[in-house]
């Protein structure tokens, strides 16, 4: 397990279900990995071994895992696969993941706490609609979703909390600089279990945005969906 304490800030690209082998060629060609931050490109699957075995000095993440270890579950990639092939961190738990593929709090933790036993590192998604934001239950939302989706084995050394309000990914809107703040603020003082986590900002992070979001103290990086797909975007977020 390396040492997350190295890395001033985190930058990780979910490229969701796009790309193919000619863009991961240009991309790579282009990504300015001249930095001390921790950058991670979460391609498709099927990419994580092409992209891999071609740039060695890069952070690979995958977008999921499955809950099982191994047997007759079609389509699934398991905790030891990953392993197996030296990936170091997995998306779990994105919103998409819960509304299109009936993710729930309880696989989330199922899934976080396999990786953790595996030494790799869960980047755990959690946040509210925008339905929850206006009836005020922001931080009743994201107190449950602590309680039921991070396993006990979890700690700041071996995982990552990526507050992501989901009215935001993918829509251009962000929550104000000041609400980012509190929320991040809210998580890491939930309980004393949290004080040193790092707790990652996602949904419509820019070039226009990233720089006055990753500044505030409580917030040690980016998770970047759309934004990501463009490298001179992604290069200007990392830089
Ligand atoms: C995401 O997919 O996690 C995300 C934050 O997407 P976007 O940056 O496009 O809002």
């Amino acid at each position: 397990m390396f040492n997350l304490d190295e890395f001033p800030s985190f930058f990780i690209a979910n490229w969701k279900l796009n790309g193919n082998k000619s863009f991961i060629t240009e991309y790579i060609k282009k990504l300015q990995t001249n930095t001390e931050n921790c950058l991670v490109i979460c391609p498709p699957t099927i990419y994580l071994n092409f992209i891999k075995i071609k740039y060695k000095n890069l952070f690979i993440g995958s977008q999921d895992v499955s809950i099982y270890n191994e047997g007759a579950y079609t389509g699934e990639v398991s905790v030891n696969m990953l392993v197996d092939n030296d990936i170091k961190f997995t998306i779990v738990g994105h919103s998409e993941r819960r509304s299109y593929f009936n993710e729930t709090n309880k696989n989330i933790l199922i899934k976080s706490d396999k990786l953790i036993e595996k030494n790799i590192i869960p980047i755990i998604c959690i946040g509210e609609t925008l339905e929850q934001k206006e009836k005020n239950l922001t931080k009743e939302i994201l107190s449950r979703q602590l309680d039921e989706c991070i396993p006990t084995t979890s700690n700041y050394k071996n995982s990552l909390i990526a507050y992501e309000p989901i009215w935001a990914i993918g829509s251009g809107l962000t929550p104000t600089i000041e609400q980012i703040d509190e929320v991040h603020s809210f998580i890491k003082n939930y309980d004393n279990k949290y004080n040193n986590f790092k707790i990652l900002y996602g949904g419509s992070v820019k070039s226009s945005n990233s720089k006055q979001i990753t500044k505030l103290e409580n917030v040690s990086g980016c998770l970047i969906g759309g934004a990501s797909l463009n490298i001179d975007e992604f290069n200007k977020i990392i830089d």
